[in-house]
């Protein structure tokens, strides 16, 4: 293959940011994706390559550079003091081996990964204050999101409140339960409306709404991984998992700590199968290492913790079928 000029690479740079910002705007602003999101994540992996070999290309406001798409509801907006990241991503277990590697060379040995299912919803922030939950919020653009309060209220599995007094911070995915969207679907199709095109926007829509009555109408749930600032004492992924447990809320019992790419590569084998056996969506496998003070040591980069990876599913036959989302192309 001939090498492009810098002239030529950028032209297909920004082609490639074209089209990747106008389906992360239907997808992020408006709920309905306009390609699957295995298409999405090939483009995305080519403006990736490009910027790599041309980092003279590289802008802030590239796709690859900031987290989720614009903020464009009319629902408020909530700051993230603590920003609310996006994930690297790898589609094989040689990338992921990689990525045990630089974990390894940058902290100087082995270490204990959670590996945890990737919920395909999307990423919800509770805070309580003195045990009472005070505000709900989406990831939005990761520094703003919006907020949802009065639409978590309609949540069931959402403690409004703790058994103690805390003042803390979790975050999560919210999503839609298989059965709950296929309902919701067939209700909508019978209604003559245009129905969602997954679990992962039909959560979304329903959540990100103005009046919380609609939400109200929407079976939504939860699952909480991520404790911001646990308690003394807790010093571990599964741990911090175990203790948001304990508080009430609903967290996912599949996650394992585990200690070698051996067992890692056993779980995301076992998901691979029971995937779709499962009642919720899920899309990959996370690692995260799981002492938070190598959390913190290793940081993030502008766009995902570097201390986090997923691995995503290869996508399945069955997301192709057209008629029932109305996808456009
Ligand atoms: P992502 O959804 O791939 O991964 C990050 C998110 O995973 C987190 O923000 C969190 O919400 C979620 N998550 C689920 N389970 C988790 C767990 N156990 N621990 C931690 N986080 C967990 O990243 P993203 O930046 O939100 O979106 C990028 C992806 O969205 C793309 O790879 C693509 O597949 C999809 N997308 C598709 C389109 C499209 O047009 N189809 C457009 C934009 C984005």
């Amino acid at each position: 293959m001939t090498e492009l000029s810098l002239e030529q690479a950028k032209i297909q740079v920004n082609e490639l940011r074209k089209k990747l910002n106008d389906w992360a705007d239907a997808y992020y602003a408006k709920d309905a994706p306009v390609v699957e999101d295995s298409v999405y994540d090939k483009t995305y992996s080519e403006l990736q390559e490009l910027e790599r070999k041309f980092p003279e290309l590289v802008t802030p406001d590239s796709i690859t550079q900031r987290v989720g798409g614009d903020l464009k509801s009319e629902l408020t907006k909530v700051d993230h003091p603590i920003p609310m990241l996006s994930m690297g991503d790898v589609f094989s277990k040689d990338e992921l081996q990689e990525f045990d590697q630089r974990i390894q060379k940058a902290v100087g040995h082995p270490v204990a990964y959670n590996v945890e299912l990737k919920i395909d919803g999307l990423s919800l922030s509770l805070e309580y204050q003195e045990g009472k939950l005070v505000r709900a919020s989406t990831r939005g653009n990761g520094r703003v999101g919006e907020d949802v309060t009065a639409n978590v209220r309609y949540i069931k599995d959402v403690p409004q409140k703790l058994p103690e007094p805390l003042t803390t911070e979790v975050r999560g995915e919210c999503y839609m339960g298989k059965e709950a969207f296929a309902k919701l679907n067939e209700q909508r199709d019978s209604e003559g409306l245009q129905v969602f095109a997954n679990p992962r926007n039909a959560a979304a829509g329903s959540l990100r709404q103005l009046d919380p009555k609609v939400t109200k109408k929407r079976d939504l749930s939860t699952f909480i991984y991520t404790w911001v600032n646990p308690p003394q004492g807790i010093t571990g992924q599964h741990q911090a998992i175990e203790g948001m447990h304990q508080l009430g809320f609903h967290t996912n019992e599949t996650g394992k700590k585990l200690s070698s790419l051996e067992e890692v590569f056993n779980f995301i084998d076992e998901y691979t199968q029971k995937r779709n056996s499962l009642t919720y969506g899920i899309d990959g496998i996370v690692l995260k290492v799981d002492d938070l003070s190598l959390q913190a040591e290793l940081g993030n980069t502008v766009k995902v913790p570097r201390w986090e990876i997923a691995y995503k599913f290869p996508p399945e036959e069955q997301e192709t079928v057209v008629r029932n989302i109305g996808w456009t192309v």
